[in-house]
């Protein structure tokens, strides 16, 4: 059966002219025409004509979320902190103390941002056994790469003064040895987490669906998830069998030391895995990015705990990360890295150097993750090694003037998240929302990327702005190169699958501002109506 979608479509998001009315699906799903309706409804007399109120666009890929972790963080199990819903260091506090007093088990919260929630206390254990007594309590910052723990939740897991530190991350010990109740990176704050992971694993069908859903209502008609557990992947292909299946999923395996590459071949187009995600450092809300500059002696650096004229490392030394990396490269994978200070990004970029020319890679597409402080000059370098980058711009709408007044000075935190760069440099960069960091607004990513203002208006005193036509491919044909999946998705062209969706507005020609705003009205999949 053959469908004529009727609406306004721009054939190319990159021209102003180029409107034309209708797109064509056979039953396979995919785009077989695209351009003026009545032409293209005398040449297909027999096909079912749905005409859609609004603009049809590509649909919107997140090239770098946490779907999986999403779907738990964001669900009822988790007491929501994050500063987009409890602004204020009081109120995260009495929504603690609420959901500890109505406590049946392990309290688990996400979200603190001392920067964001100005005032908060120092996350010590000790605060926190003064909070929650002998319940087990678990508190996720809100850049996922700290998490604060109790002393009832250390021995509930068996965490002690002895426990050894993963690779690559720390529980963070006082002088006399002890836990103070900070564990730093994805290796301790999974395993902190265990208990609440653990215990989500029964209800995942019904909370990856539930998350599923509210991303396909935003627009999001392909997902990447950066700590994919492939033991998840039967619930997903259950709903593809079902039809159930709201987006397609992009996935990435967590790097191990001394891991093993998976085999190549498994999935298919709903549903695979394009690469491994690898980490060089850590959160700049934290303290743990790798910089050649320090932060700046603030009272914001000073309540996070930081010393005047700090300078954060890295998590990997460029020896530990190539030895991880390796035998993912060897085995053909696409390496995704997260790398925030410019001397991570450096020591990322030669150790992408070594395992192109070590493996004769030609098409790799290896990924840099986040890049805050990523400079022009690094930009270009990256750019000659067919690296790819994708920018957490978002950075800017909710911590732009905490980078610029609290954290870096004008030179090195107004020039954050540096897309116009990316561009100028000839990158095919994509934007992220990484999960459930900052909410999946793809329309607002795109327009802040263009005024590099944040939410409060405080612009960026560095940096470049991008062009509408880059900012639209950021969320739709560049991530779906960066996803090795063009062949399939990220356009409106003939061969493509059918993933659209219909806006409200011009994507094009709104102002930044209205931009932000574009309400979704509907999301289709291969020519099915899924939101
Ligand atoms: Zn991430």
């Amino acid at each position: 059966m053959t469908t004529i979608f009727t609406g306004h479509i721009r054939a190319k998001q990159d021209s102003s002219d180029g409107i034309c009315d209708a797109l064509v699906v056979n039953s396979e799903g995919k785009i077989v025409a695209i351009g003026d309706a009545k032409k293209l409804v005398a040449r297909n007399l027999e096909a079912a004509l749905v005409p859609l109120d609004g603009w049809i666009m590509p649909g919107l890929i997140e090239p770098h979320g946490h779907p999986a972790t999403a779907a738990i963080f964001l669900s009822e199990k988790v007491v929501d902190i994050r500063p987009v819903v409890v602004p204020t260091a009081e109120g995260v506090l009495a929504a603690l103390r609420a959901a500890l007093s109505n406590a049946q088990g392990a309290v688990y919260a996400n979200g603190w941002d001392a920067l964001l929630q100005r005032g908060l206390p120092e996350p010590s254990i000790q605060l926190l056994d003064e909070l929650a007594g002998a319940t087990p309590l678990v508190i996720v910052h809100n850049s996922g790469h700290s998490v604060y723990f109790n002393t009832a939740a250390a021995n509930e897991i068996g965490l002690d003064r002895n426990t050894p530190n993963p690779v690559g991350a720390s529980y963070v010990r006082d002088a006399n040895g002890d836990l103070t109740g900070v564990a730093l990176e994805a290796g301790a704050v999974e395993t902190v987490c265990g208990p609440l992971l653990a215990a989500a694993r029964a209800d995942m069908p019904a909370l990856l669906a539930a998350h599923f859903a509210d991303l396909a209502r935003r627009g999001y008609t392909t997902v990447a998830d950066l700590s994919w557990n492939p033991a998840l992947n039967p619930i997903v292909n259950a709903m593809r069998d079902a039809g159930t299946l709201p987006l397609r999923l992009r996935w990435y395996e967590t790097s191990r030391p001394n891991g093993v590459a998976a085999a190549h071949g498994e999935g298919d187009a709903y549903s695979r895995q394009v690469g491994v995600k690898t980490w060089s450092d850590g959160s700049p809300w934290v303290g743990n990015i790798a910089t050649s500059f320090a932060y700046l002696d603030t009272q914001a650096t000073r309540d996070l705990g930081l010393e005047p004229g700090h300078i954060g490392t890295a998590n990997y030394t460029s020896d530990e990360l190539l030895d991880i990396a390796s035998p993912y490269a060897a085995g053909g994978w696409q390496l995704a890295c997260h790398a925030h200070g410019d001397l991570a990004i450096d020591a990322t970029l030669d150790v992408y150097e070594t395992l192109i020319k070590r493996h004769n890679l030609t098409d790799h597409r290896f990924r840099l993750e986040h890049v805050g402080a990523m400079t022009p000059a690094q930009f270009s370098r990256a750019a000659s090694l067919s690296v790819t980058v994708s920018l957490f711009v978002d950075h800017i709408t909710y911590w732009g003037e905490v980078l610029v007044n609290d954290l870096f000075g004008a030179e090195h935190g107004g020039a954050w998240a540096d897309a116009g760069a990316a561009f100028a440099a000839g990158h095919r960069a994509t934007f992220h929302n990484d999960g459930w960091v900052t909410p999946n607004e793809a329309f607002r990513n795109m327009a802040v990327a263009e005024t590099r203002t944040s939410r409060n208006g405080f612009v960026m005193p560095g940096g470049t702005p991008v062009a509408r036509a880059q900012a639209l491919a950021a969320h739709s044909t560049n991530a779906a190169w960066q996803l090795f999946s063009e062949h399939e998705i990220g356009a409106l062209e003939p061969g493509l699958y059918a993933d659209f969706i219909v806006v409200d507005r011009d994507p094009l020609t709104a102002t930044p501002e209205e931009l932000a705003q574009t309400q979704v009205r509907a999301s289709y999949l291969g020519g099915k109506k899924v939101a």
